[in-house]
């Protein structure tokens, strides 16, 4: 079951670049994505918590945020680090001020012990960067080989200890076609995580993967492939009532003077549900004269640049908060609304 509370809450990230990796991918350069060069100590996470919170109001129903350590690979990081952060979370989470702490993790290296230390750090989500399931992508990007099954075990024992499993996917590394795309997006599928990440490979300077290409040895997909491959998986997600939590990296000025090639957007994520709605309004009955979405999805309705402005003339639009986000419904007898 998908956790409606981790994926609700806010996040205040806390970064810790390259820390548990026990080797490079060839795309990674975590201090530029997180634009961190000096990570965070334990016995500072009180004061980050407190400046992010007093610069933000939540709403009256919202969860607690949560702590996300991100960057790293938090599930392989030395013991006694784990449980220095897990005491510093626990002190935040006892005096309500967090609701815990979710973090991401590479798919090896994990320990026995560490499912039972998550759990009783009321850890609530792990999210796994496997980005491909196609060996020889995983391979060409510097990644062990791990095998499906090894991924649907870990993924089920975090579920076992009533810690959300989510994903994170790559689209576009060396190796990458439609058809590896979609063979991974089926494995992902079937694994049923909670949550799902997106990401276009981009070619980060001083990279693997930027050496690759001056060298002519890879080309990066281009924004259009990679905004098509990403609604397709966002549209199976949507099916598969998988959350899609982010596509597209953070924006920030110092990724935009690192990336020297690839499918960068700033509003990468826009796009994609623009897409969505895109091919469900191509693929309306030419009878059908009104739809309904719900009320947060219009701006991805209308289209990033109103880019589907030309086939919403003549729709008749109306708010609807029953309807899933990410859906159109359509019925000839919809009341009357405008946009
Ligand atoms: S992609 Fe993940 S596992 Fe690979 S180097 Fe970057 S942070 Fe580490």
């Amino acid at each position: 079951m998908p956790s409606p509370t981790s994926a609700r809450a806010h996040i205040i990230p806390v970064f810790l670049p390259m820390a548990g990796c026990s080797y490079r991918c060839i795309y990674c350069d975590q201090h530029t994505i997180t634009t961190t060069q000096q990570p965070l100590l334990p016995a500072a996470l009180a004061e980050h918590v407190a400046a992010y919170t007093a610069t933000r109001k939540s709403a009256p129903d919202e969860p607690l945020p949560l702590v996300a350590f991100y960057g790293g690979s938090f599930a392989q990081l030395p013991l006694c680090v784990i449980e220095q952060w897990i005491h510093a979370v626990a002190a935040l989470e006892y005096s309500g001020k967090i609701g815990g702490f979710v973090c991401s993790a590479r798919p090896d290296g994990w320990r026995a012990e560490i499912f039972e230390l998550l759990r009783r750090a009321t850890c609530q989500r792990v999210e796994l960067g496997i980005q491909s399931t196609n060996q020889d992508i995983l391979q060409r990007a510097g990644r062990p080989p791990i095998t499906n099954s090894e991924i649907r075990t870990l993924l089920n024992t975090l579920r076992e200890h009533g810690i959300s499993p989510g994903v994170q996917l790559m689209f576009g590394l060396p190796g990458e076609n439609r058809h590896t795309w979609q063979a991974t997006m089926q494995d992902t599928l079937a694994w049923q995580p909670d949550t799902l990440r997106l990401y276009p490979a981009l070619v980060l300077a001083g990279t693997l993967l930027e050496a690759m290409w001056r060298q002519g040895n890879y080309q990066p997909p281009t924004l259009t492939e990679a905004v098509n491959a990403c609604a397709d998986a966002f549209v199976q997600c949507t099916e598969y009532g998988i959350t899609v939590l982010r596509a597209g990296l953070q924006d920030s000025t110092t990724l935009r003077q690192q990336i020297v090639a690839g499918p960068w957007h700033p509003a990468f994520g826009e796009l994609i549900r623009s897409e969505c709605y895109r091919r469900q309004l191509l693929a309306l009955p030419p009878t059908v004269t009104a739809i309904a979405v719900h009320p947060h999805e219009i701006s991805a309705l209308i289209g990033h640049g109103k880019s589907n402005s030309d086939l919403l003339t003549g729709l008749r639009v109306e708010r609807d908060q029953t309807v899933v986000r990410g859906k159109i419904l359509w019925r000839q007898e919809l009341s009357r609304t405008t946009l």
